[in-house]
């Protein structure tokens, strides 16, 4: 294993346009629940997996509703916001710092790469911290909208200071489009990298699957590389999308690429 983090620092010094894909498994070290894990929100609680199935359908048939559920309801998320990053967010970050990494796209919608320090995330799957217009894609800080004063007065739902569109939270719901922004970067990340970090995620959801399987297609012949971070094996190791798999949890391997990274990279600058 020793000699696969080597070769992955090496890959980086050596990238030009190196990017990161994150899922579900960089999180859960960071006490974030997964979804359908054993210990996961929806195995845990079919009920919040039938709500979240609705509540797209919810805010298109009826906005205010969909926000009153919101603002009094149960919160599925619940501590979410509380949680903080741990070591394999804040290497990602360090390596932006380092301006190696160029771009983390993240299915995770917990805010973690952001509050680790990275400033380049696309948020393929939203950001519970944001809200969005549903007509031009803006986002906003919900502290700009005094959503429960909204609630008493009766003026939900909440409307784009640009567009006056209906605003919903960020997160894409079950259902939902990709939104076109962060979908069109994230393919042109995708298609640009001649490195990719695959960490904590198996990609299979669809379509942020595809992110890794255009790498590797464009790629072919032109040796883009596609390291895995993962617990295990994965449909990106068997289908051999990925170059290889350092197998281990992404708060401990990455922190030990970043280390090697840092003694070259140092050595480089001065
Ligand atoms: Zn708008």
């Amino acid at each position: 294993m020793k000699d696969l983090i080597q070769k992955a620092a090496e890959a980086l010094l050596q990238s030009r346009h190196a990017i990161a894909l994150t899922g579900a498994g960089i999180s859960t070290e960071s006490g974030i629940p997964d979804f359908r894990g054993p210990d996961g929100l929806w195995t845990k609680n079919p009920e919040a997996e039938r709500m979240a199935y609705e509540s797209y359908f919810k805010f298109q048939k009826n906005p205010r509703e969909y926000w009153i559920e919101r603002l009094t309801g149960p919160s599925i998320l619940g501590d979410l916001e509380k949680a903080a990053p741990n070591p394999g967010h804040l290497a990602l970050a360090e390596l932006e710092q380092m301006e190696i990494l160029k771009c983390v796209i993240t299915q995770n919608i917990d805010n973690l790469h952001q509050k680790a320090g990275s400033k380049k995330v696309l948020d393929y799957h939203g950001n519970m911290s944001l809200l969005r217009c549903y007509s031009c894609d803006a986002r906003f800080d919900p502290r700009q909208f005094d959503l429960e004063r909204l609630f008493r007065e009766d003026r939900l739902p909440p409307l784009c200071p640009r567009c006056n569109g209906v605003l919903k939270s960020d997160i894409v719901h079950f259902h939902e489009a990709i939104p076109m922004d962060v979908a069109d970067q994230s393919q042109e990340e995708a298609l640009k990298c001649d490195l990719m970090l695959i960490c904590g995620t198996s990609a299979t959801v669809f379509p942020f699957a595809l992110l890794p399987r255009m790498a590797r297609q464009r790629s072919l012949g032109q040796g883009t590389m596609i390291i895995e971070i993962n617990a295990g094996p994965t449909p990106l190791t068997q289908e051999k999308i990925s170059d290889f798999l350092i197998q281990g949890r992404t708060g401990e391997i990455l922190p030990l690429i970043v280390q090697e990274v840092r003694k070259s990279w140092s050595k480089n600058r001065h």
